[in-house]
Parts: C-alpha cells; structure tokens; sequence
C-alpha cells in the first residue's frame, strides 16, 4: 500500500492512549499528551512552538517526533452560495478534497443554516461507480487517519473566525458525512482511527451519530462496522433496486449483489436500532423507471430505511442525463405510497455525491495541462 511520504507519525492521527505511550517512551508524564491535543483540538494550533503552556524541550520534541502538517491548503472554491471546497496537498503532491455545504434553513440567517462536511478518505478510487468524478482516475493511495482528521482542522481554522458558535468544537457543524473522494470502508482502520478522534473528548468532540459513512457497499465490512460500539450513521449508495440495473452503475454490485448486501445493512440497522439510508441517484432511462421503483419499496421497507433520490449531476465525459422533474415526482410518489421516507433533494450543492472528486480532478488535469505546456516550451526552445 502506498504510503504518504513523511516518515514521520502525523500528529493529528495520534489517539489519547497512543500519545500517552510515546510521552512515557520519552520519560513525560501522561498529563502532557492532554495538555498537547487540548492545544491541537480547542485552541486549533497548528505550529508546537505556539504552544506556550509546554516546556520548549516538550515544544522540540513534538516538532522533532512528528508531522505536524500533513497537508497545505493549495485552494478554496466556493461553487454557490451554499457550497464550498478545499483542496489540500500532502508533500506527495496528492490532492484531497474536502467539501462543506451550507444548506439555509427557512426563516434564519446564515449564521443558523444547516451545515456539514464532507471528508475524504482516499486519493482517487478503485470502486469505478459509473456517475463519479473521483473514480475516473482510478486510485492512488489511502488516506492516513491523520490526513482524514487534518481536513476537519483546516475547515474548523477556516470557519472559526467567522462564527462564534465555531470555537466550541466543531459545534457550528451539523453533520459530518464521510461521502468525499474514495471508498470509506476500503480503508476501515485509518477510517476507524480518524472517526475515534473526532468522536473523542479529547478530540473534536463531535457527535458519533451526527457523523454519516457512506459506502458502495462492501457487505462483509458493513457487518463489521455493525460490531463497532460507536453507532456512526450509515448511507449505502444503492442506485439500483435490481442486480441487473445495480450493476450497471456500481460494478462493485458484481461482488457484492444485492443478496449479499441487503442482509449486511439489515444486521447493520439491526444492532445500533438506526435507520440507514439509501441513496439512490436517478438517471434517465437507467434506473428512473416505475419498475425500479416498486422494486425499491419491499427492499426500502424491509430494511426500515430512508431512500434519499438525488436527481442526476452531468458529470463530464459521462453519457447519462438527469430525469424529468416529472418523472422524479413520480418515481418518489411510487415510494411514498409504499410508506417509504422519501426525500427528493432540489437544493444546490446538495448534489455532493456527483460533485465530489471533481475539483481534485480539474485541479489535477490543469496542472497536468500546465506541465504538458511547460516541456513542449522547453522542447520548442530546445530545437
Ligand atoms: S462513489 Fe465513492 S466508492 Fe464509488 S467511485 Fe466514487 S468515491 Fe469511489
């Protein structure tokens, strides 16, 4: 597995108990390890000579043990009024993206709107699910535990100095969802890792249950995830109530068909008593159709889950094309009168699922252009 290329332990991936180890191996009480992640977490202090409380041969050693800067912030981009995203850069040169939609509740300004933040937890991705951006250049590596809980920090320097509430953790978010570039289950342990810290007191402090993983469906990790004690919210990107129809938009659906993975979600929802999600992207002519959805009704209730349809995001060099609004109501109204909780998304930057991967792809493509220029200059200068 492709690593990221600092040898050295990314801080931000360092739990309480493993912190506590290393201090002990270097003679220091187990207090510090509070002290260090209570600057790194509440006070958001990225650099340990700023970290004016420690002993300066504790500030050295910090500097001298660890990665302290996984990755450099190379751009933001807000898109439309609601969304937002940044682009980091570890010294591989990867990128990684992290996206935060704003989504404006009724009657309050945006201070009080609905927000949340989408992480990433791979370069690029081996699943090839047909609508996605991030899956087109195939994968490069996994995100450690400290690159996934890094994007968060950088959101949270970004965010807090424009909202009061922002200082308290991360409670000016309402959600995390793990929906960004990769397959979230492809990578469980840092994922696990990373989810840890930012549950943890000493961490971000950010509820288990308002943190959403969504995955392609990997059947035997969805069961262990079931086995985790911390009850994470869990999305599955179904997008076809039929194998046939599946797996043509999700190629993993070839190793894990439907009858392997619906039993996974039951046993999921079945321990942590939640209801899952499935997402379900409608694409004309593919899967918008009336059969899909009186397919999807037994399945949606069986599973006693929530179906979130998300009309269709051009997504370039794809072939397929959004439905009709009326055949979207239709589709929803076929759910709904099966007793499913539907929801028909309509809001801008909502489209997440689609969009997500796509800025790390343009970025990469310019750049790739930007260097294809620069050696046909040299080559010109040359002859
Ligand atoms: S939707 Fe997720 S799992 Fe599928 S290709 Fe995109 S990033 Fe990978």
């Amino acid at each position: 597995m492709v690593q990221p290329v600092s040898p050295r332990p990314i801080l931000y991936g360092e739990t309480l108990e493993s912190l506590t180890e290393r201090l002990a191996e270097n003679g220091q009480p187990a207090y510090r390890a509070h002290q260090i992640l209570d600057w790194v977490y509440k006070k958001r202090v990225a650099d340990p000579a700023a970290m004016t409380s420690l002993p300066t041969r504790l500030r050295t050693w910090i500097t001298e043990t660890f990665n302290t800067q996984p990755a450099r912030l190379v751009l933001t981009k807000t898109s439309s009024d609601v969304t937002g995203k940044l682009l980091l850069e570890p010294p591989d040169k990867a990128l990684i993206e992290t996206v935060v939609i704003r989504a404006p509740m009724d009657g309050v300004g945006a201070e009080r709107s609905r927000k949340t933040i989408c992480i990433s937890t791979q370069v690029g991705c081996a699943y090839g699910c047909r609508f996605c951006a991030s899956g087109l250049a195939g994968w490069k590596r996994d995100l450690a535990a400290g690159e996934i809980v890094a994007q968060l920090l950088h959101v949270c320097r970004q965010e807090d100095p424009t909202t009061p509430r922002a200082r308290e953790e991360l409670a000016s978010f309402d959600n995390i969802v793990v929906m960004g570039m990769g397959e979230p289950l492809a990578n469980y342990d840092n994922l696990l890792r990373a989810l840890t810290i930012v549950n943890a007191d000493w961490g971000l402090r950010f509820g288990a249950r308002r943190i959403t993983i969504s995955t392609s469906g990997l059947a035997p990790q969805i069961r262990q995830l079931a086995d985790e004690s911390l009850g994470f919210r869990l999305a599955i990107s179904l997008h076809g109530a039929t194998d046939e129809v599946r797996s043509q938009i999700m190629p993993i659906n070839r190793k894990y068909p439907l009858a392997e993975l619906l039993p996974a979600i039951e046993a999921f929802s079945q321990k942590h008593g939640r209801m899952v999600t499935l997402e379900f992207i409608l694409i004309a002519d593919l899967n918008d159709t009336p059969e899909q959805a009186r397919a999807l009704a037994p399945i949606a209730r069986q599973l006693h889950a929530h179906v979130n349809l998300i009309p269709y995001n051009t997504v370039e060099g794809l072939p397929w094309l959004r439905p009709t609004l009326q055949k979207q109501e239709a589709f929803a109204e076929i759910l709904r009168r099966a007793d499913v909780s539907t929801t028909l998304r309509r809001e801008k930057g909502h489209d997440i699922a689609a969009a997500c991967g796509q800025l790390r792809l343009q970025t990469e493509e310019s750049r790739a252009a930007a260097k294809a220029r620069q050696i046909s200059a040299s080559v010109g200068a040359a002859v």
